[in-house]
């Protein structure tokens, strides 16, 4: 073939494959659910329809929520740990709950105690879940606040250094139980990548009530856009996280669940070492890493640490950080400051 005929027929090819590449029609789907007792809104990009059942998704949550991780739900994974305590059996578990529990009492130790995975009777003194019934039709909830004493004694059953996991099996002492409510939605956008993770979706962004995951590209080329909620006005943020590609982002904050009794306020943020809500000087946390238990732990984790040693210990995990303090202050770790724009 001459040179001018190749030179042609090259540019008629390409010509063909970016026609061809042109034709690739990427469908948006897009859900709202309540799941796990929060919202949890979906966004996946792809080519193929039979990749965006979202409602796959929200079933997948569903199905974390009541076979694993629950307290609630007789005959979870977790229920069966706490109802096992102090009979000396130990409870065989799936072998990701068994991983992500060595995961959580690594942070445990690593926080010193300040993320605690055995804080459930602290919690239930507290009646932080029935915080969320709060109000009803004949108006606000009588709101229990334990006495001194009560809290002491709850406290004297929480302790992650208690809890033996041996060869694929955990076990609590009596009085002892687990207490997932700070990853759950974490390690459930774990478990949402994983399923993305073997379709073919262009992209995806999933979120989870303080937890999101973005994976892949927008079609249109543009930034994921994750906004940090204003503790003071959360119906406004102040700023957003640009981010390409796959992360994982959690924020804890003391405006996700209070009550105010007496003009004081008590959040679901709990002090393993005082067993009152944390008082840290901080409003909200935002991690951003590679790993959503990580992510929403961490986020829990370093609200109870304050800033200078929830950074301390969001740096040593290789994950970045923001802060927002009780005065309003942001500050954050130099990798957060170039993905965040404040508004
Ligand atoms: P988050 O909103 O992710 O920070 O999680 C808060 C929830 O985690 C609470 O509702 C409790 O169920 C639980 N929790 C509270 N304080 C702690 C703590 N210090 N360590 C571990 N879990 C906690
Ligand atoms: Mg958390």
């Amino acid at each position: 073939m001459k040179r001018k005929q190749k030179v042609f027929l090259l540019v008629v090819l390409s010509g063909m494959l970016l026609a061809c590449a042109g034709c690739v029609r990427i469908m948006t789907y897009t859900a709202v659910d309540t799941v796990m007792g929060t919202v949890s809104s979906q966004t996946i990009y792809s080519s193929r329809e039979e990749d965006c059942f979202t409602s796959e998704i929200k079933d997948l949550i569903a199905g974390l929520e009541q076979d694993t991780l629950s307290w609630r739900v007789e005959g979870s994974e977790v229920a069966r740990i706490n109802a096992a305590a102090g009979s000396g059996a130990d409870v065989q578990v799936s072998e990701k709950l068994y991983a992500d529990l060595e995961i959580l009492l690594k942070l445990s130790e690593d926080s010193d105690g300040a993320f605690d995975i055995t804080i459930r009777p602290v919690a239930e003194l507290w009646d932080i879940d029935g915080w969320a019934a709060g109000e009803n039709i004949f108006g606000r909830q009588p709101v229990h606040i334990p006495t001194k004493e009560q809290i002491a004694l709850a406290l004297s059953y929480t302790d992650y250094e208690k809890v033996l996991l041996e060869d694929g099996a955990v076990e609590l002492p009596e009085g002892m139980a687990l207490d997932l409510g700070a990853v759950g939605k974490g390690i459930a956008c774990d478990r949402v990548f994983l399923y993305l993770q073997a379709k073919y979706v262009q992209g995806a962004v999933v979120s989870v009530g303080g937890s999101v995951v973005t994976i892949g590209r927008k079609p249109d080329g543009t930034q994921w856009q994750i906004g940090i909620v204003d503790p003071w006005d959360t119906s406004a943020f102040v700023g957003i996280l640009y981010l390409e590609g796959t992360h994982f982002v959690s924020t804890s904050g003391d405006y996700e669940r209070y009550v105010e009794v007496d003009g004081v306020r008590y959040h679901h943020i709990l002090n393993p070492a005082t067993g009152y809500p944390a008082e840290s000087g901080v409003r909200s946390v935002t991690i951003l890493c590679d790993s959503g238990i990580l992510s929403d732990a961490l986020s829990t984790a370093c609200f109870v640490l304050g800033e200078e040693r929830g950074m301390a210990l969001a740096e040593a995990y290789g994950a970045e950080a923001l802060f927002v303090d009780t005065e309003g202050n942001i500050s954050m770790t130099e990798g957060m400051k170039q993905v965040f724009q404040e508004r």
